[in-house]
């Protein structure tokens, strides 16, 4: 009888089907059914569905035991975690900034430290520059008495004028 074959496998290509949209929808089962724990298979169910689906797919009955409640209780926990992750990341990403703030401040107290070194330095420099003008003049008036001290000290000049005006 051909109607019966195609028939047959028409449910077995939806049976899979359905299998397939139960494992990916559904959740894992704590206790899998004796058919997937007796296969050592991932005990799959769905809310939408009273077999897990390798029962689905073999086409058998489930014994598992799964309630819409279980059902929830892990898509509960799955939120659960879904929103611990994404406080993670809200949390990871608070961390990054802090630290980016935190690299900043060092560069500011960097830039800070070479500005204040620059100054002391200049102001070294300034000092070592007044030293050095100080010892000049002194070396300077020094040669002035050397030079100017002979010229001072005779009368020639005076009896120049001294001439002219008598
Ligand atoms: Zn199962
Ligand atoms: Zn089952």
């Amino acid at each position: 009888m051909p109607t019966y074959k195609v028939s047959k496998s028409s449910s077995t290509s939806r049976r899979k089907a359905l299998s397939l949209r139960v494992a990916s929808l559904g959740e894992v089962a704590a206790m899998p059914c004796s058919v997937c724990a007796a296969t050592r298979s991932l005990c799959v169910f769905s809310d939408q569905s009273t077999k897990c689906s390798e029962c689905v797919r073999r086409g058998v009955s489930c014994d598992g035991n799964f309630s819409g409640e279980d059902f929830d209780k892990l898509s509960e926990e799955k939120a659960r975690l879904e929103a611990a992750r994404t406080r993670a990341i809200a949390e990871a990403a608070s961390l990054d900034r802090r630290i980016e703030a935190l690299k900043k401040a060092q560069g500011k107290m960097i830039a800070r430290e070479a500005a204040a070194l620059e100054e002391l330095e200049r102001e070294e420099e300034r000092q070592a520059q007044q030293a050095n003008v100080a010892l000049e003049s002194v070396f300077d008036e020094q040669q002035l008495a050397a030079f100017f001290g002979a010229p001072e000290g005779s009368d020639s000049g005076g009896g120049n004028s001294q001439v002219s005006q008598g």
